[in-house]
């Protein structure tokens, strides 16, 4: 309002300044001495019109150029909405996806987890759907709270989740895997009816080096998580890219089995 009320007072001060110029001007031209009269008009009338005139069309402006940046915003926030899980606030399977193909390639190597929540239909068959959503938020907190900044986190499914750790060497994936497991296993999840029930994940681990495809390493690290929810769940299996019959198993607990 006014920003709106100072440019409509400068824009109306050339004007009239121009009036007074010009009406000078053709008096001198045509040689007529100017009248006090002619020289008031000159100012005023320009005053009278140009002022509500400008003030309007500036105000318009104003407006649109707020409802501008509104949208904006809300396009800004409507995109980073779609990369994120609404109920986890990791990113989403795509998004996830999209951002592991733009760290592979500016990096080296890095390693890979798929994630899977041991028993989940047992989870929402004795306990409710409210409860399954509950522990799927708790895994979430569980994964973020053991990760790094730069390690990206996402759910890639309903009750599976996928991790990726740029430059981390085959230890690093193991030790992390082992954390989260953990992390997960000891996590209070209550039912409904206030008691503790078990909460564990099963995850299979890779590491993901330059010259492999996105689908080569996640097939492997699915193949590990597979053979962990057979060693009996609650495990990592990390499976070596060098040595892709090798499958070592960093734990196993039979806790939800
Ligand atoms: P496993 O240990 O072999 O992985 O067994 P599981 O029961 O976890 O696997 P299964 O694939 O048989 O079942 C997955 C269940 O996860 C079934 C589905 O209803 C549940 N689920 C998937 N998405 C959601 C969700 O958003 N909320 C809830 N509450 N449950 C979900
Ligand atoms: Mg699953
Ligand atoms: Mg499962």
């Amino acid at each position: 309002m006014k920003y709106t009320l100072f440019k409509t007072a400068i824009a109306t001060f050339i004007v009239t300044l121009l009036s007074v110029l010009v009406t000078w001007l053709v008096a001198v031209i045509i040689g007529n001495p100017i009248s006090v009269t002619a020289l008031t008009l000159s100012a005023i009338l320009p005053i009278l019109t140009a002022f509500p005139s400008l003030y309007i069309l500036f105000s318009k402006f104003q407006n649109l150029a707020e409802q501008h940046h509104l949208l904006e915003v809300a396009h800004a926030e409507l995109q980073a909405r779609a990369k994120i899980d609404h109920m986890t606030g990791l990113l989403n399977r795509e998004s996830l996806f999209e951002a592991i193909k733009i760290a592979r390639s500016r990096i080296e190597t890095g390693a890979l987890l798929m994630i899977d929540a041991d028993h989940f239909k047992a989870i929402n068959d004795n306990h409710g759907h409210a409860a399954g959503d509950r522990a799927l938020k708790l895994i979430a907190f569980a994964i973020e709270s053991v990760t790094r900044k730069g390690d990206l986190v996402g759910r890639i499914g309903g009750e599976e989740f996928c991790v990726f750790l740029p430059n981390a060497s085959a230890d690093t994936a193991k030790r992390v895997s082992e954390r989260i497991r953990s992390e997960v296993e000891t996590t209070p999840f209550h039912s409904i009816d206030g008691s503790q029930q078990p909460l564990t994940i099963s995850i299979g681990a890779t590491t993901a080096p330059k010259n492999e495809t996105n689908s080569q390493i996640m097939s492997r690290a699915d193949r590990g998580l597979y053979t962990a929810k057979q060693r009996g769940r609650n495990c990592v299996v990390l499976i070596n890219e060098s040595e892709p019959d090798t499958q070592l198993v960093t734990h196993i607990r039979h806790k939800s089995a």
